[in-house]
């Protein structure tokens, strides 16, 4: 118990790119995901209670915005597929939110060719 909460004090690893991720950055009062590739990890049963058994990787599936405008991740454990949103952190790598948000723009599930215009 005491190595945990140390350790939680300290920061963790990035499951998925090995990244350390501070826990407290400035601008956030809960890191939960990494802020270079968005991975989070399944650890809490409510937000910050440390308390999940799965403990599996989640991984980031989606952006999407608030109605104040707010821009949160939706997470997607690998473990148990328990969907999550997050609120984005002040120093999450801008681009890899963006590629988030644009995922499904950039590689449409249909042909998007009868959107363009034809002449004739
Ligand atoms: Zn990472
Ligand atoms: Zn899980």
């Amino acid at each position: 118990m005491q190595r945990d909460s140390a350790r939680d004090r300290r920061g963790f690893r990035c499951v998925h790119c090995g990244a350390p991720v501070s826990p407290n950055p400035s601008g956030s009062a809960h890191r939960n995901h990494c802020p270079r590739c968005l991975w989070s990890r399944h650890v809490d049963d409510k937000v910050g209670d440390r308390r999940a058994a799965c403990a599996q990787s989640m991984e980031p599936i989606a952006i999407a915005a608030r109605g104040d405008g707010e821009w949160t991740i939706v997470h997607k454990c690998t473990g148990c597929a328990q969907i999550r949103t997050n609120r984005i952190a002040g120093d999450d790598d801008e681009r890899a939110l963006l590629a988030l948000a644009l995922r499904p723009i950039a590689a449409p599930a249909f042909p998007l060719d009868g959107f363009s215009v034809r002449s004739g």
